[in-house]
Parts: C-alpha cells; structure tokens; sequence
C-alpha cells in the first residue's frame, strides 16, 4: 500500500527492526537535503543546559528507538510517507566546545535547508538550539507563531550571563522579533521558579500561558481547537521540550519537574496542530543516560512520528 515515488522506512518485514541503518525511522539517509519537503535533522548540543547534561546524545538515541514505529498513523490515518519526500538529513556539525559558534553554525545550517522550502523536524539536543533555528526560519517566514511545550517558561533574561541558553531562548526569540508573542501559547508549565512572576513575563507579551494544572485531568483537544481558531494565520513552529510530560513518561532529561502532561496529552497537542501551517518544529530536552529503560527517547521518537503526521500537505488514508 506505499507509494514508492517517496521515499519509505525500512519496514520491519523487509529488515528485523533491530537491524539496519540506525537513521530515524531507518529512512534513506539524503545527502542533498534541498531535495526534501522535510529533513529530520538531529542537533547535538547540550553545552546550553543549566543542570544535568546529555541532551547531546538525544538525536542518536531518538534514532535507534525510532526502528519501532511503523508508516501509517492508526488513529488520525495520516500517512507522511504516502505524501511527502522525508529523509533524513544528519546532524549539525556544531562546535562542543563553543555556545555561540555553535549558535551561528546552526543558524547556517538551517538557512541552506531552509533555501528550497524544506520543513525542518529537529531532533535535540537541549532547548537552545530553538534560537537559531528560528533565526533561519524567521529569515524566510517572518516572525512565526509558536506552539510551546514545557514544564518551563524559558524566558529568563540571560543565566550566568549568557543570552541565548535552554532557559533563556524564547524570551530572546520574541525580543529579536523571531517570534510572534500574539500567536504564542506556552502548555504545561509548571513547578517552581526564579520568582513568583516567572509565568507572567509571557502574559505582559500578549502571549497564552496554559500551565500545567489547567492541563490536569482533562482532554487537550478543547484547548487546540481554540489555539487553531484564536491565535489566526500564518507560520508556526512546535516546539516539544519532553520535559513538558510527566517525569514518569519521559525522566531522561535534565530538568524534570514532577506533575506534568500525559503522553496522551502530547499526542492531543500535536493532532490538534494539523491545520497549522508548520514551518518547522522540533522535539528536544531528550538525555538518554537518565532512562535506561529506553522509554524516553521512545516517547521522543513517537512525538516526532506525529509531528510528521499532523505537517501540511500529508495524506490520510
Ligand atoms: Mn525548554
Ligand atoms: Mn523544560
């Protein structure tokens, strides 16, 4: 039932699943990314996190656990592959040694992927590397408007005086014009801050703040019908900080924080996407070594799949 004009995942009748190239969703590995309608790309830093690090091997990590999914989406029917020339394009050879390089060598990268239209779907890497990518996509779209996920605001104004870092890029990204705060809605934050005025900062911006206690108990899906028909037109960037779940759904990260989304609610935030026009989007905050269950970066892996599955232009069947 695949349409072989596109580019398809290895299946698991054809390799077993533990077998094969470990590429996400064992798809053709593209060297010329401008061919593309979207390029998974993996971002390997961890040098912009406050407390624990390892987000830099969250991409490989995604990738080995994404030999599990399978083409075709069961519960919205969506089929990616069926419709869009998806592959994935590597990693970003950014400098470990050196945030701001780092930042620039992003920037650069995404603004090459980004010169024939190509839908970016980054895979962390910890949240910093938000900040360049809008800094590429921005270039092309314009401010875009942003779907957030995350047990954490990110709008700190520097940390250790450093502008741009996991918790700081938003802040900066609305401030340097990259994001439009009007079409901006933050879920799931949570937890303890900095001070009581933590969440507020996005609030004075014109920006939706959903924290994670008006998530509880309840189905998100209300809610993306009112971020679709209240936010209006124009480009959007998901952005998925796996810290936005439940640490009983996803402990290997950095900065977990108790109380958060179920994976069911994640998957209700990402089918209520579909109708956005999604420029781009990414799944970050994954640190493999603090879950060795795998389970985390299966959850990462599965987020990602439904991003695929709910992007402009993607059939259902
Ligand atoms: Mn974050
Ligand atoms: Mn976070």
């Amino acid at each position: 039932m695949t349409n072989s004009a596109f580019p398809q995942p290895l299946g698991g009748n054809e390799m077993p699943r533990f077998g094969g190239p470990a590429t996400f969703m064992r798809l053709p590995m593209i060297d010329s990314p401008r061919s593309l309608d979207v390029a998974i790309v993996g971002v390997p830093l961890d040098i912009g996190t406050s407390n624990r690090p390892g987000a830099r091997f969250g991409p490989r990590e995604i990738r080995a656990e994404s030999c599990l999914l399978r083409p075709y989406n069961m519960s919205t029917r969506a089929a990616p592959f069926d419709s869009l020339v998806i592959g994935d394009a590597g990693d970003v050879a950014l400098n470990t040694f050196n945030l701001e390089a780092s930042l620039d060598i992003i920037t650069r990268h995404y603004a090459g992927l980004l010169e024939s239209g190509t839908v970016p779907l980054s895979l962390g890497g910890d949240h910093t590397i938000t900040y360049p990518i809008l800094r590429a996509l921005a270039h092309r779209h314009g401010p875009v408007g942003m779907i957030h996920v995350d047990a954490h605001a990110d709008v700190n104004a520097a940390m250790f005086g450093e502008r741009i870092t996991h918790g700081s890029w938003l802040r900066h990204a609305i401030v340097d014009g990259l994001v439009d705060p009007h079409r901006t809605v933050q879920i799931g934050l949570r937890g303890t801050g900095y001070t009581a005025a933590d969440f507020d900062w996005m609030r004075e911006q014109g920006g939706r703040v959903v924290q994670a206690e008006d998530c509880w108990h309840r189905s998100l899906s209300p809610l993306m019908d009112v971020v679709r028909s209240e936010l209006g037109d124009g480009p959007y960037y998901l952005s998925f900080d796996v810290d936005g779940l439940d640490p009983s759904v996803t402990p290997g990260t950095g900065t977990p924080e108790i109380g958060g989304l179920t994976s069911a609610q994640g998957l209700e935030i990402i089918r209520g996407c579909r109708g956005l026009q999604l420029v781009g989007a990414d799944v970050v905050e994954v640190a493999p070594a603090y879950d060795p269950s795998g389970n985390t970066a299966l959850v990462a892996a599965n987020l990602a799949f439904e991003i695929l599955c709910a992007l402009p232009g993607v059939a259902t069947r």
